[in-house]
């Protein structure tokens, strides 16, 4: 199997168009046409990770977090980045991130987080703009139910949990075929009038190429006639940050000491517990402090995130919880949900979790 089988799989998963403008995500070293040794998933593509990699035969580092973030000038293994960099290119290791890509999924880094809280009612905090499109397309009716399947077929009619979606109307339509053509019903320079079906069926705005593809191939009319429409919509699934609610309120101290067991935490750093209980959480995987404005408007109780600096700990307006569990912390069940992903996808294939500890904060407890 090649490298760029899998990359598909993973592009499947997580759209590399739904990571944001900063981000780095994709194949960062490597020849995506070699032939796949084996699979490792980690946070992060260390030196360390790299060199287990070797050890272990595997030639494809899937890790979330790009090891190759703002640009490099020189390689000369001066500071981390470059020494992970010349590692991976000399061992012939591909290196590929799923990074803001995966974030910005209901069911990714964030989905996660919710399991382990057993959250209920999800909904993405902030949505994506500009994600959805619609494609209207005029058919003849006997060839309808070809095309509306092929439209499926390349991904399109998907709201929520529910498929195959279309709205189907029937109406006369009117072309005069010119000089040249070679048309489907009538002949050239009369003008034919015949009963078509007009099929609205709504896509994720990168689909659009493959969409189209289908569609057109589908068709039996040499043009095609199709309107392509910009949405506002909010695509439900894609946006940054959770928010869901928990089976019954809790008492805040409760819920905290949940959330030390099940993240494995020797310590929350939090802002005043100005609930009793709690209900409503938001949270937001690694550094999600830009959120808490957000996730107070949305009515939570609790934010739970990472990597949040003292003033940005005043944004709650001692209106709902901060609680800053660790980046690594908040996002270290990543690492399994890739694993189970590719696994699911290739159980005889060597797919393996790091075992190196990325994670380069400590906490000194006694
Ligand atoms: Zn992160």
């Amino acid at each position: 199997m090649k490298i760029k089988e899998i990359i598909e799989v993973l592009d499947n998963l997580a759209p590399p168009s739904y990571q944001e403008s900063y981000d780095n995500a994709g194949l960062l070293t490597g020849d995506s046409s070699l032939e796949c040794t084996g699979i490792i998933c980690t946070l992060d593509a260390t030196e360390e990770v790299l060199l287990e990699a070797k050890r272990k035969g595997c030639n494809l580092v899937v890790a979330h977090h790009p090891i190759i973030f703002s640009g490099l000038k020189k390689i000369t293994g001066k500071n981390y980045v470059e020494k992970a960099v010349i590692t991976a290119i000399k061992n012939d290791i591909a290196i590929y991130a799923i990074h803001t890509n995966l974030d910005n999924l209901l069911s990714g880094v964030n989905g996660r987080i919710a399991d382990k809280l057993n959250l209920q009612n999800r909904q993405v905090l902030l949505h994506k703009q500009n994600n959805l499109m619609k494609l209207i397309v005029f058919v003849p009716i006997a060839d309808a139910e070809k095309v509306r399947e092929a439209i499926f077929k390349a991904g399109g009619g998907s709201i929520g949990k529910y498929t195959e979606c279309s709205f189907n109307t029937t109406g006369k339509s009117t072309f005069t075929p010119g000089e040249g053509t070679n048309p489907h019903t009538g002949e050239a320079g009369k003008r034919e009038e015949t009963n078509e079906e007009r099929i609205e069926i709504i896509f994720p705005v990168y689909l659009k190429e493959k969409l189209l593809m289908a569609m057109t191939e589908a068709h039996p009319y040499e043009e095609v006639a199709y309107d392509i429409i910009a949405l506002a919509n909010y695509f439900q699934e894609v946006g940054s940050g959770l928010i869901g609610e928990l089976a019954e309120p809790m008492e805040t101290t409760s819920f905290l000491k949940l959330l030390k067991q099940q993240f494995h935490l020797q310590v929350i750093r939090h802002t005043p517990l100005v609930k009793k209980e709690v209900k409503k959480i938001a949270l937001c995987g690694g550094a999600g402090s830009c959120l808490i404005k957000t996730a107070l408007s949305a009515g939570a109780d609790v934010f739970i995130t990472g990597d949040v600096k003292y003033h940005e700990f005043f944004d709650c307006e001692d209106r709902m919880i901060v609680t800053d569990i660790g980046h690594w912390e908040s996002e270290q069940f990543t690492v399994d949900l890739l694993h189970e992903v590719l696994h699911s996808k290739f159980p005889t294939f060597a797919v393996l979790k790091s075992e190196v500890k990325t994670n380069p904060v400590n906490y000194f407890t006694s």
